[in-house]
């Protein structure tokens, strides 16, 4: 399983970019920073985009790679619970902000939604796709994604404290996980479902008593005017549960 990190922050410039991850260069984890990193050639191959909620940062491109698919003649699969999918076909794709590929063209739509169920397994393509809830303000899911030769990654999107009901689900060797500020926000990051290095740590702890091991981490969704202070206060948390934890970042690969 070959992960690519194409948007790995919760602001874009031209230094960064909003969430999205590729698999194997063919699924999509969230939409943020997709179609800014890919060539075109890239982004026909892709089979299908997973998305973890409807907040802006995370589905974005969707209208951009359903053109693209479009004038192309070809079709995306896009996966989401229900209510993201519902968002998603009354603001950004019902044909106002931009051409309803929901139902465009009437013979043969770019777009082909699948609506899936938390704690559901559903196969999309070569993989097995669990979705299993999380801590956000609105509906949000995080996607553990389990390769044909039994790799699994869990990603969880954006989410705040409280993942005890989550791991118990989930069995992941790498965890893509959301840490947005650090410590000195953790009033914001518990009232507005996020993290931070410090809550991170906790998460982890519950993690590590309940599975009896860590796996590797990654960080994302980082504040970029932030990051620094984020960095610090994750080497000292890594060290602390004697366990690698990285910040992800545009452009970086990982195989597992
Ligand atoms: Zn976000």
């Amino acid at each position: 399983m070959n992960i690519k990190f194409l948007g790995a922050h919760n602001c874009e410039s031209q230094d960064t970019r909003l969430l999205s991850l590729v698999i194997d260069d063919s699924l999509v984890l969230d939409a943020g920073g997709l179609t800014s990193s890919l060539s075109f050639s890239a982004q026909q191959k892709l089979k299908a985009i997973l998305l973890t909620h409807h907040h802006y940062d995370h589905v974005r491109d969707i209208p951009a790679i359903a053109m693209n698919f479009y004038l192309s003649g070809a079709t995306i699969n896009i996966y989401s619970t229900l209510p993201v999918y519902q968002v998603l076909a009354a603001y950004l794709l019902d044909g106002k902000l931009y051409p309803n590929f929901l139902e465009r063209p009437q013979e043969n739509p770019t777009i082909k939604f699948n609506v899936i169920e938390p704690y559901k397994p559903v196969q999309i393509e070569d993989y097995s796709v669990l979705a299993i809830p999380v801590n956000l303000s609105i509906p949000a899911v995080g996607y553990q994604v389990t390769s044909s030769n039994g790799k699994v990654v869990f990603y969880t999107g954006d989410t705040g404290p409280g993942l005890n009901a989550c791991w118990q689900q989930v069995s992941p060797q790498l965890l893509i996980i959301e840490v947005t500020a650090p410590n000195r926000y953790e009033e914001f990051g518990r009232e507005s479902g996020h993290l931070t290095p410090s809550l991170l740590k906790q998460e982890l702890i519950t993690f590590r008593e309940l599975k009896g091991y860590l796996p590797q981490v990654v960080t994302v969704h980082m504040n970029p005017l932030l990051e620094k202070e984020i960095e610090v206060e994750i080497a000292s948390v890594a060290k602390d549960l004697d366990s690698p934890i990285t910040l992800g970042y545009e452009g970086m690969q990982l195989h597992l």
